[in-house]
């Protein structure tokens, strides 16, 4: 369905758990043949997968727009980034290598082996990215791969097998299998020819994937939750802080596991940084999000809609406007005189929500900041580049930013601490997350004389 319209976009049938057992099937034999491929004609491969992907961009954009409401030049983006990484997963093939050890008697050799068949389980809020950053490492390692999408956006995952198939991949090598959460996505969890699940989505949902997964030792990544901090500081600019805090946390409707979504400014600064940041709110255009104009679409879903009017109701706090429907819509809203404890506060609401805090002192700021089971991102407002580092230091959160929102660079790791996740994707050692390590000892005694 279009959120920004509710008018059905396509019909997708839904995988049995017997589609995901001949989809396993599929999957072992191609990953078989392609292990055994040479490395450079692997990074051949997937260096044409992302030509396809660039020449079917401005499509998947659009398609990204229609199934899933996103702002059309952060459809380009997203799509963009699953290029960008499958072209940098390419380059890793290659430097893809174990080490030499020497040790009394002889040397050990690691050698960095596939792990076999991957299952990766995405969520609706960044369909294609998130579908790419599991998988992209996981074909360059040598693994074959079944991709689960989530229920609200299986299209551009859809799409992106065709141009895989396009771009010569093997047969079976990536499966995309759309289907329920509970269903197909629980059979690949449970299927024993998985070697490893790689799931973002609920922290909830997580744990439970995470409890079956412990039953076979089964290999996993878990991308989850998120609830962070964005921590204006008396001593930073002020100014440029609070411009920049509508769309810490209103990007993607706020529908993004790393929205700024506890905004922590110093009690000396914090009635002139309501002063900027409140007229900025009011003034976000709320729309169509295929008009270049538009800084925020709808939510996902009814069900997405109706769990953020469960926290607070439109026209609360410092808002913006946003259409009557049809469509999933909430306006831009940040709550004010909000105890730290409340749920609006303490919860992931996932829409276009925060709330703002004052603090005393730096004390203060990172108790308030650290006060949440999740740790995913944060950032730092400050001019003193000692306090920066001290405070970077100090949250616990896999991604901090100074000055700055920005968190997601496919060359760079992301991840979370604490209920947040567990290991991390991106960055130089992605591929390392899809290989086991195994360690040959060669004895160099010669025969006894
Ligand atoms: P969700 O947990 O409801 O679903 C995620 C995926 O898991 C979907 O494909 C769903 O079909 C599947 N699923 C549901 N139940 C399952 C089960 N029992 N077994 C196997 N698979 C199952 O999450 P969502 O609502 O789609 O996504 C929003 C959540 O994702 C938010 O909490 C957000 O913070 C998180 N998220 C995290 C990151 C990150 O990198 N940390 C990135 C994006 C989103």
């Amino acid at each position: 369905m279009n959120p920004a319209t509710e008018e059905v976009v396509a019909t997708v049938p839904a995988a049995t758990p017997q589609d995901v057992d001949a989809a396993v099937t599929r999957a072992a034999r191609a990953q078989e043949q392609w292990a055994a491929t040479a490395p450079a004609d692997r990074a051949r491969l997937l260096r044409r997968f992302a030509a396809q992907v660039d020449d079917h961009l401005e499509e998947l954009a659009q398609l990204e727009v229609r199934e899933a409401g996103h702002l059309i030049g952060n459809a380009r983006w997203e799509a963009g980034n699953v290029r960008d990484l499958l072209d940098f997963s390419a380059g890793g093939v290659e430097r893809l290598s174990g080490r030499q050890i020497p040790v009394p008697g002889g040397l050990n050799v690691t050698l960095l082996e596939p792990l076999g068949v991957v299952g990766v389980i995405a969520p609706w809020n960044f369909p294609m990215p998130i579908a790419a950053w599991g998988t992209a490492p996981a074909l360059a390692a040598g693994n074959a791969v079944i991709l689960k999408p989530a229920e609200t956006t299986p299209l551009t995952a859809l799409r992106l097998a065709e141009l895989a198939l396009a771009a010569g991949l093997p047969e079976g090598l990536f499966q995309v299998l759309p289907g329920e959460g509970a269903v197909a996505g629980d059979a690949l969890v449970e299927h024993p020819g998985v070697a490893k699940i790689v799931f973002t989505g609920s922290t909830r949902v997580g744990k439970q994937i995470m409890a079956k997964c412990a039953d076979r030792v089964k290999r996993l990544t878990l991308e989850l939750g998120g609830k962070s901090p964005n921590i204006v500081f008396a001593d930073a600019d002020v100014e440029a802080a609070a411009l920049a805090t509508p769309m810490s946390y209103l990007d993607n409707s706020g529908q993004d596991c790393c929205a700024r979504t506890r905004v922590l400014v110093q009690r000396s600064v914090y009635d002139r940084f309501l002063e900027i940041v409140a007229p900025a709110i009011e003034s976000i255009v709320v729309g169509d999000p295929a008009d270049e104009k538009t800084q925020m679409g709808p939510l996902i879903s009814r069900a997405q809609l109706d769990r953020v009017r469960s926290y607070v109701t439109p026209g609360d706090g410092i808002h913006g406007t946003a259409p009557e429907g049809p469509g999933f819509w909430f306006p831009p809203t940040l709550l004010t005189d909000v105890a730290p404890d409340a749920p609006v506060a303490a919860e992931e609401v996932f829409g276009p929500v925060a709330v703002v805090i004052p603090f005393e002192d730096e004390a203060d700021a990172v108790r308030l900041a650290n006060a949440t089971e999740y740790g995913l991102s944060g950032s730092v407002w400050t001019r003193d580049v000692g306090r920066a580092l001290r405070v970077s230091q100090a949250v616990k959160a896999g991604n901090l930013s100074v000055n700055s929102h920005s968190s997601v660079r496919y060359w760079t790791p992301f991840g979370g601490y604490k209920q947040s996740g567990l290991g991390r994707e991106l960055g130089p050692d992605a591929l390392h997350a899809f290989t086991e390590t195994k360690n040959v000892f060669i004895s160099t005694e010669g025969p006894a004389q």
